[in-house]
């Protein structure tokens, strides 16, 4: 399945979101977890650039999703800031601009959440703190365990597992831009979340 996406906007302001026309699917995840590498995987092209691009590090990108053979998008990818950086650990929402908290409790299409944790960094309080914001908005929550193919298959299973334990909340997949690892299995979950069939 070839898809064919675009950049759409850039938005820092809650006031300024698209008109909620289509399912969206949020990817989350602390800096350099890998957002861009899984969403440009998705893709098929290099559209994210979230950490080389000035000014959109720190807004949400929206990208539109059109399937070959569709006549128009069928959904919206929206990159959301990383989060993590500051040196102390803070709450989620000190660290975010103003504008995310809405985004993530309020956007009415916002289908799925992709929180994004690098299987060589264990979960951070930060991870946690997402998970458990995500949980009460209720929103529904894949987590996407990133850089698989960094470790054996052994250790790879132990990191699913503990991951599973720790978050039973939300499903768990393996994933790695580098080998392709998992993408056909995150492209069924997130056409299921928006209502598009396999
Ligand atoms: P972002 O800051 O979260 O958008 O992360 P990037 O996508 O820019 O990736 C951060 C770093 O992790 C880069 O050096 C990537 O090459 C590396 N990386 C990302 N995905 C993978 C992966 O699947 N496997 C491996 N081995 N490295 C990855």
């Amino acid at each position: 399945m070839r898809v064919l996406s675009q950049f759409l906007t850039s938005v820092s302001d809650a006031s300024r979101f698209p008109p909620p026309t289509l399912p969206e699917v949020a990817f989350l995840g602390r800096s350099n977890v890998g957002k861009s590498s899984v969403i440009n995987s998705l893709l098929g092209a290099k559209i994210a650039k979230t950490s080389s691009t000035p000014g959109r590090t720190r807004a949400i990108n929206f990208f539109e999703v059109r399937f070959q053979g569709k006549p128009r998008a069928e959904m919206i990818f929206t990159d959301l800031p990383g989060y993590g950086y500051a040196k102390l650990s803070r709450e989620i929402s000190s660290q975010w601009p103003s504008f995310i908290e809405p985004y993530l409790n309020d956007r009415p299409n916002l289908a799925l959440c992709l929180a994004l944790i690098d299987v060589n960094v264990p979960p951070q309080e930060s991870d946690r703190r997402l998970l458990d914001f995500l949980n009460a908005s209720g929103r529904t929550v894949l987590i996407v365990a990133t850089k698989a193919d960094r470790l054996s298959s052994n250790q790879l299973h132990n990191v699913m597992k503990t991951l599973a334990a720790e978050f039973p909340q939300a499903q768990v997949l393996p994933f790695s831009a580098r080998t392709g690892t998992g993408r056909e299995e995150v492209w069924r979950q997130i056409r299921s979340a928006t209502g598009l069939q396999s």
